[in-house]
């Protein structure tokens, strides 16, 4: 049987083990520390620890269940792009994006993270849902590609600070490593991140909304919108035909009075698709006086799907329209364009190299 991998444990289960083994409290907090807060890339590496103990987690455990197989940097190297190699060959991606401090704002390095290989819903704007679903990753998997990017971000002097589900898959459409993940990285004994530092955002399952309102700890939701009636949306987010607008509205409101937190409407800007002034005041219209902020990307292309971008002037003009209802709206910057960060697209890239 293959060893179990080590991010699978809840902090409280490494204690357990550590305590099984005759070993004192300590060396338990010792070694969580090593494993989420340090560059370290082994059991060996845990230099503080007994050989004994390295020894025997090096029999019983996997120390990673995957490997780094490219990155790639951009925006000046404020933007590295990595692919990992899964166990069975799968291949998924996590982009980093570093915000240098500025007069108003202080320094922060947000991991864009996956949860699935591919994804089911089938947005057809969406390299990632265009290739459809290969396989859920699991908790450890989830986990071990943060822990994978903040040890690579170390090594060049950069903290990952803000975590966002927003790379490859449907968080809810894996919800338990979803869950489990998020915990992870919110566990004081494990990651420690605080619950306003991760984001997961989801394309409107409404079940798991609901079950991120009872088992999340309150992180930011995201709800990837793209249209503000059902006609338009349910062309460009399927899974709108099981779960439409006003139900997925209904479940973001829930989560917001629950939790206290403003939720992030996203909408990507399709040039005549859903980009018109009349959808901007719909849009406008449908969240004001909601606990909601409006967050608009710009298209990143696709070869060979039949969108175009929105103009940036236009871009503005819907932002305006938008906001003269009392939404707050902004525009996402476009980070990483030029190593394709849109989600799925390094990897359909990875695919063709080793298909050819
Ligand atoms: N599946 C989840 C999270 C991953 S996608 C979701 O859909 O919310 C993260 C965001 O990237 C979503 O808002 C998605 O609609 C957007 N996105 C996907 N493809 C894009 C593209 N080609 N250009 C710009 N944004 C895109
Ligand atoms: Fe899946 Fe999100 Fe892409 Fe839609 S946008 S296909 S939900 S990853």
């Amino acid at each position: 049987m293959a060893a179990e991998a080590f991010a699978a444990l809840e902090p409280a289960e490494v204690m357990a083990w550590v305590e099984a083994q005759g070993l004192p409290a300590y060396r338990g907090t010792q070694l969580l520390r090593w494993f989420y807060r340090s560059p370290a890339t082994s059991f060996e590496a845990m230099t503080n620890l007994p050989d004994e103990l390295r020894r025997r987690l090096g029999a019983e455990f996997t120390f990673a269940t995957l490997a780094p197989a490219v990155v790639r940097p951009a925006d000046g190297g404020d933007t590295r792009k990595y692919l990992f190699r899964l166990a069975d060959g799968e291949l998924l991606e996590s982009v980093c994006m570093h915000y240098p401090r500025t007069a108003t704002s202080s320094e922060r390095t947000t991991l864009c993270l996956s949860t699935q290989v591919g994804c089911a819903v089938g947005c057809p704007f969406c390299a990632t849902g265009l290739a459809g679903l290969q396989r859920n990753m699991t908790t450890a998997e989830v986990v071990d590609q943060v822990l994978a990017v903040q040890r690579a971000e170390a090594a060049v002097g950069r903290r990952v600070s803000h975590l966002v589900y927003m790379g490859m898959g449907e968080p809810f459409n894996n919800l338990e490593a979803t869950l489990g993940s998020v915990r992870r990285f919110c566990d004081p004994l494990a990651v420690g991140l605080g619950v306003r530092r991760v984001t997961v955002s989801t394309s409107g399952v409404v079940p798991g909304i609901e079950a991120l309102a009872e088992r999340g700890g309150g992180v930011n939701l995201a709800v990837s919108l793209h249209a503000p009636i059902d006609e338009v949306r349910d062309a460009l987010v399927p899974i709108n035909r099981k779960w439409p607008i006003a139900r997925v509205l209904a479940a973001a409101e829930g989560y917001a009075r629950r939790t206290g937190r403003r939720v992030s409407y996203e909408y990507v800007m399709l040039r005549d698709r859903n980009d018109s002034l009349d959808l901007a005041e719909r849009l406008g219209a449908l969240l004001a006086g909601r606990l909601a902020h409006v967050n608009l990307i710009p298209y990143n292309a696709i070869p060979g799907d039949p969108f175009q971008a929105t103009p940036e002037d236009h871009i503005q003009a819907f932002r305006r329209c938008v906001r003269r209802h009392g939404v707050e709206c902004t525009v996402r910057d476009t980070r990483g364009r030029e190593i394709e960060a849109a989600c799925g697209q390094l990897r359909a890239d990875a695919m063709q190299a080793t298909a050819v």
